[in-house]
């Protein structure tokens, strides 16, 4: 035992260290020790949580947190859900299929999806992974700001729907990965809820300045969401990868 741990040691000091005090250059950034202990604890006792009647304390705990997040931090409305995934990507695809079922039922032919050049690669991917056609991903024009440009996103959705198409899906990012960039929410949920398009935000990594005063007028607009990715294992440095907080949050009828 001894041995292989000094092995890992090694293997884990040659890497980058996110939670180093000089490091500023890469989103991830988990490393509380409560954390990893919270996270032992869990794989110790390993208990089965997919019914509520055989963990119900354990359940309602992890009712709480998607309580938590979906109506304190990102202040959706009453009778909102969530669920706990493995990341930011696989929220954003649970979204994507949950767009698709609701605008488009069984039929995908012609389902189309706008972004813009800064959003996450995950977007595109789930957008595929849903069984969106690569030509019917749409990358919206943006500002000088960077920003996603409401027009130029209303004159593509109707000039698609014109010629046959049928937009589904507008994803808009709060807290882009390469530059920090909030969409202009409000507008763009005004154009989703105009077009009958679903709106999702992927606040992976910005959701959680929500908690903070500046952060909440910076990302104001998410009570307008259908849906909203965040992940914890970004700004609130909780353990990354198949672990079960990672979460989605979003509205359901
Ligand atoms: C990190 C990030 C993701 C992907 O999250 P994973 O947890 O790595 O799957 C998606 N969107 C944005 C904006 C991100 O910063």
């Amino acid at each position: 035992m001894n041995a292989l741990l000094a092995r890992l040691d090694e293997a884990a000091d040659c890497a980058l260290e996110t939670a180093g005090p000089g490091h500023l250059a890469y989103i991830p950034g988990s490393g509380l020790y409560s954390a990893a202990l919270a996270e032992f604890y869990n794989r110790a006792v390993n208990r089965y949580g997919g019914l509520a009647s055989v963990a119900p304390d354990l359940a309602a705990l992890e009712e709480s947190v998607i309580r938590w997040m979906a109506r304190d931090v990102c202040g959706l409305p009453e009778g909102s859900g969530g669920l706990l995934t493995s990341g930011g990507s696989m929220a954003t695809f649970s979204a994507t299929v949950a767009a698709r079922h609701d605008k488009l039922g069984e039929e995908l032919a012609g389902g189309t999806v706008y972004t813009t050049a800064f959003a996450h690669h995950s977007v595109a991917k789930a957008a595929r992974l849903a069984g969106i056609r690569a030509a019917h991903i749409r990358t919206v024009p943006h500002t000088p700001d960077l920003r996603m440009d409401p027009e130029a996103a209303a004159a593509m959705i109707r000039s698609d729907r014109h010629a046959g198409l049928r937009p589904f899906l507008l994803v808009a990012t709060a807290g882009t990965t390469d530059t920090g960039t909030v969409d202009p929410l409000p507008q763009l949920a005004d154009l989703a809820r105009r077009e009958d398009v679903w709106f999702h935000i992927d606040a992976a990594y910005g959701g959680f300045f929500r908690l903070t005063a500046r952060g909440s007028e910076r990302l104001a607009g998410f009570e307008e969401a259908d849906s909203i990715t965040l992940d914890p294992h970004k700004t609130l440095f909780m353990p990354r990868d198949g672990d079960p907080l990672d979460q989605g949050v979003g509205q359901v009828e």
